[in-house]
């Protein structure tokens, strides 16, 4: 792919020169420049899909590294192409992920495209407010010591819904919605945690995104605390487990040191 992408940058080039030297033929010659630079346009897809011993080779530090490389892309606009249909056809070997992503269900959080993934990539798990559960932890438990992922993300989001509902005190109870009010009460403890001075609302963005972040690490935290073997994995060094909150104006994902 890159040397696709070489090779039409020395065509660009070389279209620019012979643009100079035909000065009568200069705006047609600037316009097929211009189609040209463009390389994610004409640029060859990705066809494959992550191999076990890829997966292997990669430390967590150079998955985390990677992500964070991927959600530059998605921040300028500019995603890898990749070809779906083989990469679909490739999978039905396999898998490898190279990481176990938590998220909020909320519409406007693309984990894929956030860090620029595609098929075979990462294990996405997803629930509003992005708190754990025995069968969140459990596919987290899938996704590391069975499945080789060695990265576990734990990742909140700005304006979270869920978050703001809890900080308010909405009583989903009163609207007969028992689930929904117990998915609250594990949100509840990050306002706890949460130590701040004026109004304590949703509408203090300053306070409801420091809740966004507590309970993104009260999250990996618990996860620490609920699963041993992940813990184990990771005093050993074989996993990371970390958070992180995604800003939905900005697409910039800010990781958490620990
Ligand atoms: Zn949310």
């Amino acid at each position: 792919m890159k040397k696709t992408a070489l090779k039409l940058t020395a065509i660009a080039v070389l279209t620019l020169m012979v643009a100079c030297k035909e000065k009568s033929a200069n705006a047609s010659s600037k316009e097929t420049t211009a189609l040209i630079n463009k390389e994610q346009v004409i640029d060859e897809p990705v066809k494959s899909i992550l191999t076990a011993e890829e997966q292997v080779n990669m430390t967590p530090d150079e998955i985390i590294g990677r992500l964070k490389k991927g959600n530059e892309n998605f921040i300028n606009n500019n995603l890898t192409r990749r070809d779906h249909s083989e990469q679909r056809r490739k999978a039905m070997i396999g898998q490898f992920p190279k990481a176990i992503v938590l998220s909020c269900v909320d519409s406007r959080v693309p984990v894929e495209d956030i860090f620029d993934l595609g098929i075979g990539d990462i294990f996405v798990a997803r629930v509003a407010g992005n708190i754990e559960n025995e069968a969140i932890v459990g596919s987290m438990e899938f996704a590391t010591a069975v499945a080789g992922s060695k990265v576990v993300i734990i990742m909140g989001h700005t304006a979270c819904g869920a978050v703001k509902s809890t900080i308010d005190n909405v009583d989903a109870r009163a609207m007969n919605m028992n689930s929904l009010a117990d998915l609250m009460d594990e949100i509840r403890p990050a306002i706890k945690e949460t130590k701040m001075e004026g109004e304590l609302t949703s509408k203090n963005i300053e306070f409801t995104n420091a809740v966004i972040n507590n309970n993104a690490k009260l999250t990996a935290n618990n996860i620490r605390e609920v699963s041993p073997t992940m813990a184990q994995m990771e005093d050993e060094g074989k996993i990371k487990i970390v958070s992180a909150v995604y800003d939905m104006e900005s697409g910039k994902v800010t990781f958490n040191k620990k």
